[in-house]
């Protein structure tokens, strides 16, 4: 076990902004921010229902997630062409990268895209050309999870799915997403089965506002290898046993939780409480755009709320590459830096 020396408080921030890490819960159409929605519709010559760049930020007060899912679809809008789904994802990379995120796993929502009528093979083109120039201009690894809105039916889900198969060796995996509650994972039990029988990863957003029977199903019907979010898990004592005894990694999102008032104060947050039950926690941003924060800001905004260490932070770290779907040799080369990373902070000449 690698031995995590103490770091001062006052370097704690910088050594969270500067380890090794890898993002696992990225919606990229929620990374899209108002300046950027603004410029591609003027591009693409789209109106938006908001007169400028700050009455659109202005509207970023959120009660809960439906509210949330309203104005992010509007943002949405202005993807039309190849080019622009590029340049939404080029410049989340490109973040990414100054937050020393090494490895991402990025979801892509195609039915809020094909529903508008853009084609299938412009979405995943554009996304997949950014995700590749990160690699060799960034180096930064980006691979996609292919999201089915689950306020759609499965059927919905299962032509989708259909649509994307020719670009199979663009994506990774498929996930779900949009309004959780009322819309239980089982709802898509036949396109994970088929996805699966693809050969592609499964993972699901659970237990975010809809309680730990719908983690329950993702793990046993859906079968998924990750939840997202899952942080109702606390509140079934044989959920949280499971999860530590299967290492299956919950992509936490604490900013996001706040705002949408999941815990409406950070310092209320139960990641401490996931990270002491061993649970393989990981911290991602979820919609930074819209969230008030990309990866970084969600780790030292959580470590001042909750009081977490160092030692924290190295879990958290490891935590994220261990649930990466990549190679073992890959990881272990990410976990040696990171190893790296944290001896020279502890040799204090920072
Ligand atoms: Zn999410």
């Amino acid at each position: 076990m690698f031995k995590v020396h103490a770091v001062a408080t006052v370097n704690l921030p910088k050594l969270l902004r500067e380890m090794p890490k890898a993002e696992l819960h990225i919606h990229i159409e929620g990374s899209l921010e108002p300046e950027l929605i603004f410029a591609l519709a003027e591009r693409n010559g789209v109106k938006l229902p908001y007169a400028n760049v700050e009455a659109l930020r202005a509207a970023y007060a959120f009660t809960n997630l439906q509210s949330f899912l309203d104005i992010y679809y509007a943002g949405a809008s202005v993807l039309l062409h190849e080019q622009d789904f590029y340049d939404m994802a080029w410049a989340y990379l490109q973040r990414a990268a100054a937050d020393h995120v090494v490895h991402t796993e990025i979801f892509f929502d195609p039915q809020t895209h094909t529903e508008r009528g853009v084609p299938m093979a412009t979405v995943i083109n554009g996304l997949h050309r950014a995700c590749a120039d990160a690699q060799t201009q960034l180096g930064v690894s980006a691979q996609l999870i292919l999201c089915f809105l689950r306020h759609l039916s499965e059927e919905a889900a299962l032509h989708t799915f259909q649509e994307a198969l020719p670009f199979k060796d663009k994506f990774i995996g498929v996930g779900l997403d949009s309004s959780e509650v009322g819309h239980p994972p089982e709802k898509f039990k036949n396109v994970f089965a088929l996805a699966h029988a693809h050969g592609l990863h499964l993972v699901a957003h659970a237990g975010e506002e809809g309680p730990p029977a719908y983690m329950w199903s993702a793990l046993d019907v859906l079968r998924v290898e990750r939840i997202d979010h899952g942080v109702q898990a606390v509140h079934d004592a044989a959920l949280m046993a499971r999860l530590a005894k299967d290492r299956t990694p919950l992509t936490v999102c604490p900013l996001s939780n706040q705002k949408l008032c999941v815990f409406p104060d950070l310092k209320d947050h139960n990641i401490g409480q996931l990270l002491d039950a061993g649970l393989c926690v990981t911290i991602n941003s979820d919609d930074p755009a819209y969230f008030g924060g990309y990866i970084n800001d969600n780790f030292v905004q959580t470590f001042e709320a909750a009081g977490l260490t160092a030692q924290h932070a190295y879990v958290l770290a490891r935590n994220s590459f261990e649930a990466s779907f990549v190679t073992e040799a890959q990881r272990q080369k990410w976990i040696h830096e990171l190893k790296l990373c944290f001896e020279r902070f502890a040799e204090g000449d920072h």
